[in-house]
């Protein structure tokens, strides 16, 4: 679990507000739920025998209360449960559908590594009460301009990986096949593999081992399995994306770790963080909110792991920008600090942002504090001018009509020339 300072915090600051951008171009808006949780929506939720629940889930017992119950709860190691249960618990669904997105920490004991931690963060959007491919298609869209926008771009530095999971009849047809051929492949399969080939035969054809590849590529395919009406949503959500210029590859063992899909279900991969090369996922979850109590309703989403973000655009060279004051300001003496500060404070509410330097120090460390901030004018508010209802105003980046050359403005009509130092 990783503290994040500043100057990392402000790269942070940057990719939230780009995220948030792009979301509400497409009218999704915010929803905010507990980090903790009852562990059993999880495990209903998310199903007993994944990855996350059978041994990454921080998941206690809290004290007991005065009838000697205690609950079982858990940190929640993704949103989509607890955003469908806020959803039921709030009566929240509408005919209309709601479009939602959440930024926030989600928490799994894994094996710290770079780019998996146990502490990480995600953006994720949740669109729930739509059915047809055209929403499926809308949040590939939208994962596809976030990550463009960001700076990364499709085929160099990420690529989208599309899969129809189908309907669960067509799951359990396509299961009873792949056990039976992996059955005649056991001697191959590692420890995951064999623990997996009853409880959850997918799951090992999404496997990393090099050793497995083959056998993996040979399996009975989910796709050759779907129905009409499968195939008809997969091709409504290929045919936009082909429309819209989105390219992706159909890989027909894109299973993802969690059991609540069906249909439509995609990753943005990277081979650029190593074995933690998936910057996002997500799919359709059509029976997840009957599953959790709700009137049955459809849904789809994706969750994007920020730091692996973060991490991707550091190794491509996209270095967002620190932000910087337009001022900064000198003060020689104590004496002129109550008219400084209340100048200080007119200037803010004109939106220009100031720093004090504070306590007393010489005017040499001052200018040089003035210089390392990054401001693009230093105030300096000497005693005589102050004395007088002025303060100097020096160009720090040679900027400005009056070149570097210092210029006196009035301390009580901060209103006139604001506007100097915000277009600097
Ligand atoms: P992986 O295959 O890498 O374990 P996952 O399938 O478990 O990922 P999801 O549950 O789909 O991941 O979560 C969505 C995204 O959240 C991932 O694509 C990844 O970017 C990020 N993520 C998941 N687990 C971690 C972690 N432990 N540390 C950092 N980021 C993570
Ligand atoms: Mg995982």
């Amino acid at each position: 679990m990783n503290d994040i300072l500043p100057p990392e915090s402000a790269r942070w600051e940057w990719l939230e507000a780009k995220m948030r951008s792009v979301l509400q171009r497409y009218g999704y808006v915010n929803v905010r739920t507990p980090i903790v949780e009852p562990t059993a929506l999880f495990v209903r939720g998310i199903g007993e025998v994944t990855d996350i629940v059978e041994k990454e889930m921080y998941a206690f017992e809290d004290r007991a209360d005065k009838h000697g119950q205690a609950e079982h709860l858990a940190l929640r190691p993704e949103m989509t449960a607890g955003v469908v249960r806020a959803m039921i618990e709030h009566s929240y669904l509408r005919e209309s559908g709601r479009r939602l997105y959440y930024f926030g920490p989600m928490f799994r004991r894994e094996k710290p590594q770079k780019g998996r931690y146990r502490q990480f963060h995600q953006m994720g959007v949740e669109a729930l009460g739509f059915a047809g491919p055209d929403v499926d298609a809308e949040v590939i869209l939208m994962g596809s301009r976030l990550l463009r926008e960001l700076g990364l771009v499709d085929g160099e530095h990420v690529s989208l990986e599309l899969n129809c999971l189908g309907e669960s009849a067509e799951r359990l047809a396509h299961r009873e096949a792949l056990i039976a051929y992996l059955e005649q492949h056991q001697d191959l399969l590692d420890d995951d593999g064999r623990r997996r080939l009853y409880t959850n035969p997918l799951r090992v054809l999404d496997t990393k081992n090099p050793a497995l590849q083959d056998m993996a590529n040979a399996a009975p395919q989910l796709l050759d399995f779907l129905g009409e009406t499968s195939l008809a949503h997969f091709n409504g959500v290929r045919a936009i994306l082909d429309a819209a210029g989105v390219a992706y590859r159909i890989n027909p063992r894109l299973v993802r770790g969690l059991d609540y899909y069906n249909l439509t279900v995609f990753e943005w991969v990277t081979d650029k963080l190593g074995s933690q090369g998936t910057v996002c996922g997500g799919g359709r979850y059509d029976g997840l909110i009957e599953q959790l109590g709700g009137k049955p309703a459809p849904a789809v989403g994706f969750g994007m792991g920020l730091e692996r973000m973060l991490l991707l655009l550091e190794e491509i060279g996209v270095a967002p920008e620190a932000p910087t004051p337009d001022a900064y300001a000198i003060v020689p003496s104590a004496q002129s600090l109550p008219q400084v500060m209340v100048t200080l404070e007119a200037l803010r509410s004109a939106g220009v942002a100031v720093i004090l330097h504070p306590g007393q120090s010489s005017m040499k460390s001052q200018f040089k504090k003035a210089d390392a901030s990054g401001a693009a004018y230093a105030l300096i508010f000497g005693e005589d001018e102050v004395a007088q209802g002025q303060v100097a105003v020096k160009p720090l980046r040679g900027q400005g009509a009056e070149g570097a050359a210092q210029f006196n403005r009035s301390l009580s009509a901060v209103a006139d020339w604001a506007a100097e130092l915000l277009n600097a």
